[in-house]
């Protein structure tokens, strides 16, 4: 039989990036740790000892099948023009430069389009076996859980249908090495008794279950509604969500407070869903929208004939929302006589149409917003201070996107639920690089800015795919960082790109080399990489070939 090889794996080394300033390790996009076996198999021991063997066994199972699944992606991306069997090595060279196990190749036939797949593999230096070993000594069955879980989640994302894979051999049990054998799952007799390792647990499946029905029930009430929810975790946001709480079960005025974008009519929509007049109209409006001019009759309405082009009779925002809510955005906007005019509606509870000498009752309560700051607006006298004082009874600050970093991930979940089903897509979510320069950016646009950013993630992303960092607006760009990748003798180096050359200058300082020798060294080198190749090396300088002559002239006639 042939040695089977494994192909380059600088690829995959170069995808490894150490950034200790950051406090962070990544795999592409993915977020990695670099972590104690000891840890892990202490972890691995509680959960024998405390739910047994079997559920340890299908959670760690579970755990090595979504790292494999992660890993399958990044074959896809990075070897698709590779040959069928150089991508699919993708998965055993991850498994060998995470530092799980050797993987040596003995078998492997595969074919995508007809789902064939057998292949066989010896492991080294397993993880998992050292471990058990360590706390439980020798085994009657294969020990090597979260691997095999790895090995089957890999090759079936890969395939595109369940590929089971077994350990027929295990160190724990006594044999010289673990052996793994990958099969369709139709394949093997035992098929069903390993199936279930791969199956979340029946209870937890029923909770799931009702979990999503619930997810069900809920979004369907709100797609009725047509209401996006309030989502939020952070202290602030959970002040702000109190307070309209309590706010709704009254009639009381409120005054939303906070930046533009940050969310005030979805406020505004959530005390008005939560009041009893959520029968009634919600009615918004957006003062700085209106032209001066009109904000009057807009608001107040017009009787026919009151001016010229007043052909007939309008109810104005204020008679629309009679019996609801009317959401008064940008208040600060109004002139001053409209303002006079809003203080009379609070304080005598009825309106006047333009053009018009009866009163008319209404049965509206009021809720108004602004981003700027009222008090001083009073002070420069742009805004009357006995209207403030009516509308700042109840005031509601919500706080900035950027001081609610903690809110970021699960808003990111509800814009997604959203615009996936809006533009009828399917993503897997945002990648933890994404998440990560999500919420390093500091959203002077708010939510309404998120908003954009993940429809447009949304829309780019690959169907069943991830939003990566590439998906979004370049403003949202990775933070410059500087990271080190590792050697194929496995150093870390500072990178090469860049953000790395910082780096290449202090060592050079440091190295004592004057310019002229360092030129000298660079051009040597780029020549004899290229095997005196000058095209070629003029391109790895950077150089036109004649810019590359001239140097290498100037250095011989030195
Ligand atoms: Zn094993």
């Amino acid at each position: 039989m042939t040695t089977i090889r494994y192909p380059e794996s600088n690829d995959l080394r170069e995808l490894v990036r150490f950034c200790e300033n950051d406090g962070t390790i990544w795999l592409g996009e993915s977020r990695m740790l670099l972590m104690h076996t000891a840890a892990l198999g202490a972890l691995r021991k509680e959960l024998i000892q405390s739910v047994g063997p079997d559920h340890t066994r299908r959670i760690l199972t579970r755990m090595g099948y979504a790292s494999g699944v992660r890993d399958a992606e990044i074959a896809k991306r990075i070897r698709g023009n590779l040959s069928l069997q150089d991508a699919f090595f993708t998965g055993p060279q991850l498994h060998m430069l995470e530092g799980i196990v050797r993987v040596t190749p003995i078998r492997l036939e595969m074919d995508i389009a007809s789902g064939h797949f057998d292949g066989e593999f010896l492991w080294e230096n397993s993880w998992e076996e050292e471990v058990h070993m360590k706390d439980f000594g020798q085994s009657t069955e294969p020990v090597c859980w979260s691997q095999i879980g790895y090995a089957s989640g890999y090759t079936s994302a890969f395939m595109g249908k369940f590929i089971l894979f077994k350990e027929t051999e295990c160190l724990a049990c006594g044999h010289n090495a673990c052996r793994i054998v990958g099969k369709p799952l139709e394949e093997w007799e035992d098929a069903s008794e390993h199936a279930t390792y791969f199956q979340s647990d029946s209870m937890l499946n029923h909770l799931i279950e009702l979990r999503n029905q619930v997810d069900y029930l809920r979004t369907t009430i709100t797609q009725n509604t047509l209401t996006p929810q309030l989502v939020g975790v952070s202290k602030g946001f959970k002040q702000a969500q109190d307070l309209i709480n309590k706010a709704s079960r009254t009639s009381v005025t409120v005054l939303l407070l906070g930046e533009t974008g940050v969310g005030k009519e979805r406020f505004a929509r959530a005390l008005h869903q939560d009041s009893e007049r959520r029968q009634g109209p919600f009615v918004a409006v957006n003062c700085a929208a209106l032209p001066h001019d009109l904000i009057e009759s807009e608001l107040f309405g017009v009787e026919k004939g009151a001016f010229t082009g007043a052909q007939q009779s309008r109810l104005g925002k204020f008679e629309r929302a009679d019996g609801g809510t009317l959401f008064l955005d940008e208040v600060g906007e109004l002139p001053l006589a409209a303002q006079a005019k809003l203080l009379r509606v609070i304080q005598e509870g009825e309106i006047e149409r333009l053009g018009d000498d009866r009163t008319r009752k209404i049965n509206v309560r009021l809720v108004a917003a602004t981003n700027v700051d009222l008090s001083r607006a009073v002070r420069e006298g742009k805004f009357r201070s006995d209207l403030f004082y009516r509308l700042n009874v109840y005031p509601v600050t919500i706080p900035p996107l950027r001081e609610r970093m903690t809110d970021i991930q699960p808003l990111v979940d509800a814009m997604l639920a959203r615009f996936c089903a809006l533009h009828e897509k399917r993503v897997q979510g945002v990648t933890d690089k994404t998440l990560q320069a999500l919420k390093n950016y500091p959203w002077p646009g708010n939510i309404r800015e998120l908003e954009n950013v993940i429809e447009r993630g949304v829309i780019l992303a690959p169907q069943d795919g991830w939003i990566e960092l590439e998906h979004l607006f370049a403003n949202i760009a990775a933070p410059e960082q500087s990271s080190s990748a590792i050697s194929a003798s496995g150093s870390l180096q500072a990178d090469a790109s860049p953000e790395g050359s910082a780096a290449i200058i202090e060592a050079v300082m440091a190295s004592g080399l004057s310019l002229e020798q360092l030129e000298s060294a660079l051009l040597d080198e780029a020549v004899k990489r290229t095997s005196g190749n000058l095209a070629g090396a003029a391109r790895l300088l950077g150089l036109t070939r004649p810019q590359l002559q001239y140097r290498l002239k100037r250095k011989e006639d030195d």
